[in-house]
């Protein structure tokens, strides 16, 4: 089977590349190859009742399927390039800037109407945080939460499913090149076409390794996040969130000298396992919808570790971390800040008895036991930053659960195209190692669309 386009993944940098071909050249035959399930196939067992934690399915259905990663996510879409991935390196800061705001409108038309646009621009925040220390990065945040998130992803699924092929539950096995193109082979058939783009985000890690490795395109890996998930009573944060929904500050510990930042903070959210290659390891979300908010709010904290020579392997570092934790605590473990500080581990009498309720059912335990001792220093210096712009967080009872693991994709060599040293196949999205955010991998699907029908 012959497609001018073949797209493999369906998260939202194939999403957007499909949508963008589409609206410059509906004559294309384009299809999507997706390892996951439909949008409306997609159901994690873990009901928190009968089943309290992963059971490794075959496929995860709050990483694969059509919306990829971000599908059951809080869907803020930062429109900043101060953090969220490097698309402008490639692009330019301008087009970058540019892509993500035409990224908003198409999830403005797609449902997202009426959601908030957050924004740090003229914030006393920023004046109050450089104070104490602390630095509020610049971003324009919108908040679609996770049941209008959902929504935007049927609309634009019920848009293109007349216009693109796609294949759910159809993991490309490998890629080659042939004579007029790339052959992509599937458990079952195999299949041709001029252009390929791989979009196959965080889960897809291992499998884009092994295609570079094939087709002999560079890759560089040396960075890993590692930290833990504060939880903590709303008010606390009441004043930060109220005005900037989400506020990334980052904090340069006293002792060492290493970043600390927040990283995706949820109002009122929920705090979530989360599953990487087995590995169970902990983030967040919330919904725009009040029934569905908590009296909690939550946010990471994570400590960036770059390795250089001779070690490579920044993810297997992370992923060993959270190993250990998952060995402790048969998955994610909580904490309460007041027992870290004294050196004991939490209890579920202690957790029982604190004046904040857990929104994970996760393992009391002591993270003392799991992080390097230079992160766990770095974050609790930061804990006692932060109490001073939100007093109240270095309370006794704030819960810390770990571990929180931001893995990056390796760096996939690619140009101002994205398209790699073979012509014609683009590597966009988180899987590139290029973004790590829903707006930056989404733009960056635009941008291949664009270059491929120019
Ligand atoms: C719980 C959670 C919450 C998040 N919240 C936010 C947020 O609020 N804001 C934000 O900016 N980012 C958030 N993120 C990150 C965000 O979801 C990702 O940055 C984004 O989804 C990356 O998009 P992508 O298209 O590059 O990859 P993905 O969304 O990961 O999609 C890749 C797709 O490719 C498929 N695939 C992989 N290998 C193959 C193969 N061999 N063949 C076929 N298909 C394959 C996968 O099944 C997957 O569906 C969150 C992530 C998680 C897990």
């Amino acid at each position: 089977m012959k497609y001018d386009v073949i797209i493999v993944g369906a998260g939202p940098g194939g999403i957007f590349a499909a949508y963008e071909l589409m609206q410059l050249r509906p004559d294309m035959k384009v299809a999507v190859f997706e390892a996951g399930h439909a949008l409306d196939k997609r159901h994690c067992p873990i009901d928190g009742e009968k089943i309290k934690s992963c059971i490794g399915c075959k496929s995860c259905s709050i990483m694969s399927g059509f919306g990829g990663a971000g599908a059951f996510s809080d869907g803020k879409y930062n429109i900043t390039n101060d953090f969220g991935g490097t698309l402008y390196e490639y692009i330019g800061k301008k087009r970058a800037l540019e892509l993500m705001h035409y990224v908003d409108d198409i999830n403005l038309r797609f449902g997202g109407e009426g959601t908030k646009l957050y924004s740090t621009a003229g914030t006393r925040f920023k004046t109050i945080c450089i104070q104490n220390d602390l630095h509020l990065l610049d971003a324009s945040v919108r908040h679609l939460g996770t049941d209008i998130n959902y929504v935007v992803l049927e609309n634009l699924y019920a848009y293109l499913k007349d216009k693109v092929e796609f294949f759910f539950d159809t993991p490309v096995l490998s890629v080659a090149i042939v004579d007029d193109g790339y052959e992509l082979t599937c458990k079952h058939a195999t299949y041709h076409c001029t252009d390929c783009i791989i979009s196959v985000g965080r889960i897809g890690s291992k499998w884009m390794e092994s295609v570079c490795k094939d087709l002999d395109i560079s890759t560089e890996s040396s960075r890993v996040d590692i930290g833990v998930r504060v939880e903590l009573p709303a008010a606390v944060f009441a004043h930060l969130t109220d005005e900037l929904y989400e506020s990334k500050i980052v904090y340069r510990t006293e002792k060492y000298g290493d970043r600390v930042r927040t990283f995706c903070m949820n109002p009122k959210g929920a705090v979530v396992n989360e599953n990487t290659n087995g590995i169970i390891t902990v983030n967040g979300h919330s919904y725009e919808d009040p029934v569905k908010q908590t009296d909690n709010t939550n946010f990471a904290l994570l400590v960036a570790k770059h390795f250089s020579e001779p070690f490579k392997d920044s993810n297997g570092y992370g992923e060993s971390i959270a190993r250990l934790s998952n060995m402790l605590g048969g998955g994610v473990i909580v904490q309460r800040f007041g027992d870290l500080i004294r050196g004991r581990r939490s209890t579920p009498n202690r957790i029982e008895e604190a004046f904040i309720t857990p929104t994970l059912n996760a393992t009391p335990g002591d993270l003392s036991l799991v992080l390097p001792k230079r992160i766990l220093d770095g974050i609790i210096e930061m804990i006692y930053a932060l109490d001073k712009v939100a007093p109240g967080t270095a309370n006794e009872d704030t819960l810390l659960y770990g571990v929180e693991v931001k893995f990056y994709n390796m760096e996939v060599e690619v140009d101002e195209n994205l398209e790699s040293r073979h012509k014609g196949l683009y590597i966009i999205g988180d899987g590139s190692g290029i973004t790590h955010s829903l707006s930056h991998a989404s733009a960056s699907g635009v941008h291949v669309a664009r270059n491929i029908t120019k």
